[in-house]
């Protein structure tokens, strides 16, 4: 797992190398220091690091260098899996994309896959290949990257997520955000957890949780497509809601 803070996910008052020769260690007993070492090197190697920091401590690198290492640390036994929980939040945006860079061709490297957690909607989109959409702890939208990246999004959330991401191609447009707040997760609203702001609302959103709705691209937890599926609420069309909240 990659964690948000490099400072805070790397142990301050240990070295680099020993930080790195442990994670081998404890995972594989049977290894020599020696090879341990080795094998920081050459993940040293993998990050664009030079061997020469294995001796520094973390508070002696920029924020990038210690993203990078915590990066190698969690590659280093060769997992299947990343999960990266906002790995680039905390740097400056040339150092983010030359990490995002880095990351992916590590990917195409090792073959592992990643999960990647962010607010970042423009990044998200751009880095990965699928995306779940979260509210109130529950995936309310799954979808192909490219079908948003096509402005071909279904809930009323993502719709609100996309509208407040300032454009530099387009036309200028006043940006929206989501009126409200998220929900006390402790005590959730009734049926379904958006209702409160959402601008398609309706009675029955306010009784009766959404199903989860297969669409061609898409998976949508939302009343708005009940009718799709031949549910038995006799539900208005988005278009037709569109229309009216305008
Ligand atoms: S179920 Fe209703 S309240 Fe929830 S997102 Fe869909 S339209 Fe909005």
């Amino acid at each position: 797992m990659v964690f948000q803070s490099a400072m805070t996910a790397l142990n301050p008052v240990m070295t680099i190398e020993k930080q790195i020769v442990d994670t081998f260690r404890s995972h594989r007993p049977s290894m020599s220091y020696k090879e341990a070492r080795e094998r920081a090197v050459d993940l040293l190697k993998l990050v664009r690091i030079d061997q020469k920091y294995l001796s520094s401590y973390p508070h002696e690198l920029s924020g990038g260098m210690r993203q990078r290492i915590v990066i190698a640390i969690a590659i280093a036994l060769e997992p299947s899996l990343v999960i990266m929980d906002e790995p680039t939040t905390a740097l400056d945006v040339v150092v983010q994309r030359s990490i995002l860079n880095q990351i992916q061709e590590l990917q195409k490297q090792r073959g592992f896959a990643i999960l990647f957690i962010s607010h970042d909607f423009s990044l998200v989109a751009e880095f990965a290949q699928r995306v779940a959409i979260m509210y109130a702890g529950r995936v309310v939208e799954n979808a192909d990257a490219k079908t948003l990246q096509l402005g071909q999004e279904h809930h009323p959330y993502t719709e609100g997520l996309l509208r407040a991401i300032p454009r530099l191609t387009h036309e200028e447009v006043e940006i929206q955000g989501i009126p409200g707040h998220p929900p006390d997760l402790l005590n959730l609203p009734k049926g379904c957890a958006y209702h409160p702001r959402c601008p398609f609302a309706a009675e029955a959103c306010k009784q009766v949780r959404p199903a989860l709705h297969q669409l061609a691209h898409a998976l949508v937890e939302c009343h708005l497509y009940d009718e799709v599926k031949g549910g038995n609420m006799a539900w208005p069309s988005r278009q037709t809601l569109s229309k009216s909240t305008t």
